[in-house]
Order: structure tokens, then sequence, then C-alpha cells
């Protein structure tokens, strides 16, 4: 469960971001924590993020996380790079 952290340290490749809904706006249980991949180009973060087990999140409804913390997606651990 360590291992995104580290692996956005890489050079290359998407930068990967943690997100996870707001509290209030889905049951505790749907607050998983999905990794999105996002352009390392990009000055800010895009508005709409699609992350690896294909869930879509407007930038506004979720949460950014510094690291993992909660419930990981199964299917977005298994996916990412
Ligand atoms: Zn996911």
């Amino acid at each position: 469960m360590n291992g995104i952290g580290a692996l956005d340290q890489r050079p290359t490749g998407p930068r990967l971001l943690l997100v996870r809904y707001l509290p209030g706006l889905v049951g505790e249980t749907a607050r998983l924590v999905h990794v999105c991949p996002a352009p390392r180009t990009a000055e800010s973060i895009p508005e709409v993020l699609t992350a690896y087990c294909s869930e879509r999140f407007e930038r506004e409804d979720v949460e950014l996380l510094e690291g993992m913390s909660g419930m990981p997606c199964t299917w977005c651990l298994l996916r990412s790079p």
C-alpha cells in the first residue's frame, strides 16, 4: 500500500493523483481512494479525472490525498503502473 507515493517520484509517465469523494457526497463505504493519472505537464488539476478503474470524477467532488489512506480501490491498484 505504500508503493503509490514512491511511484509518483518517477521522472516520466503520468502524475498519479489519489482522490476520494468529499465527506457527505456518498456513503462512507463508497469513499474508496482511487488513482487517477494526470499529465505531468499540466499546471493544474484537470476538471474531470478518470481513474484507472474507469470511474470519472468531477474535480470539485473529490479531495486529493497526499498519500494512500483509508480504503483503496482495488481496480485502481491493480491497473495503475
Ligand atoms: Zn478506482
